[in-house]
């Protein structure tokens, strides 16, 4: 009996391990054409001041719309991108589309925020980020402080040094870093004195559970103290309910970014969004 069931959920893994595998040779097969044809789509999710609920930036991300498999979330392929380095592409169009948004919206008269872009771990190991985002600010006559750059915790498990000598200089340029998903289990709280980062983007387990859980909450509490401490602006992502935004605020939080204000949207309709402000 033990021995059937166990063949059994062999069967299973084989064939969700064929499943995936077909997948991704398929979107490997697929991507650069994709890029070139417009498959890939940035959207725009605003992020908000907790206390006067306005918007106050926004963050692109990234959406696959192929006529094979439909939309796709980033999810299903950045982390294969990111293996098969496939994802600096991607970024670079990224960023450079969201330099052309910043323009546009400069050139007719529209309110700018800060936008930020994803940085990879990927995309530090194998481009001159410094130097490719200077150029391409110049290319768009923006400045360092249109774009913030997220740049996500884990990204400092692997070659710290590394990292950290590269986000300084980012940071000289006057780009603003924020980073990504912070309190997800990889920086020392040692590290933190070596980075310069600007703002602490805390991972949404924190804004989800700091209610129901207290020791979550007294997590926090003492995050938002060190970021106080540190100069450091906070912002929250994942907030989904009106009370996790209200707690947010009343503990510290700076800025937010949820389903609560807002999902991410294509790009025209954030440019309405900003129009009509
Ligand atoms: P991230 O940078 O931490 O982005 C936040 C994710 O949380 C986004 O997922 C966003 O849609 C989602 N989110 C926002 N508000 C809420 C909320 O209230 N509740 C819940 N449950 N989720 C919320 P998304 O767009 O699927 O992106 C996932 C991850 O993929 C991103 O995490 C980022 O690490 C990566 N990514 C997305 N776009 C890009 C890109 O252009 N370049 C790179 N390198 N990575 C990207
Ligand atoms: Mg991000
Ligand atoms: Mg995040
Ligand atoms: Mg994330």
């Amino acid at each position: 009996k033990i021995k059937g069931n166990f063949a059994k959920n062999v069967t299973y893994y084989d064939e969700d391990f064929k499943k995936s595998k077909d997948f991704a040779h398929k979107i490997t097969a697929t991507m650069e054409k994709a890029l070139h044809e417009g498959e890939f789509l940035v959207y725009y999710q605003p992020k908000y001041s907790l206390a006067t609920e306005e918007i106050a930036g926004a963050e692109a991300l990234v959406r696959w719309i192929s006529p094979e498999e439909g939309f796709m979330n980033p999810g299903m392929f950045i982390p294969l991108f990111e293996k098969n380095g496939f994802i600096t592409e991607l970024d670079k169009y990224v960023w450079e589309s969201v330099c052309k948004f910043q323009r546009k919206a400069k050139d007719e008269g529209v309110q700018t925020y800060p936008i930020s872009v994803n940085v990879s771990r990927t995309d530090l190991y194998n481009l001159d980020v410094p130097a490719f985002m200077t150029e391409l600010i110049k290319k768009y006559d923006l400045e360092p402080e249109d774009l913030h750059l997220e740049v996500t915790e884990s990204a400092y498990s692997e070659h710290p040094e590394m990292i950290i000598e590269i986000t300084n200089r980012l940071t000289d340029l006057g780009f603003v870093l924020e980073m990504d998903d912070f309190g997800t289990g990889y920086s020392s709280l040692n590290m933190l004195s070596d980075m310069t980062f600007d703002i602490l983007k805390l991972d949404m387990r924190f804004a989800q559970n700091h209610m129901e859980n207290k020791r979550q909450n007294e997590v926090l509490a003492f995050i938002l103290e060190l970021a106080k401490r540190m100069d450091l602006g906070v912002i929250a992502e994942g907030v989904e309910t009106k009370e996790q935004a209200e707690n947010l605020r009343f503990m510290g939080s700076d800025l937010a970014q949820g389903f609560y204000f807002a999902k991410p949207m294509p790009e025209k309709d954030f440019w309405e969004l900003l129009k009509n402000l």
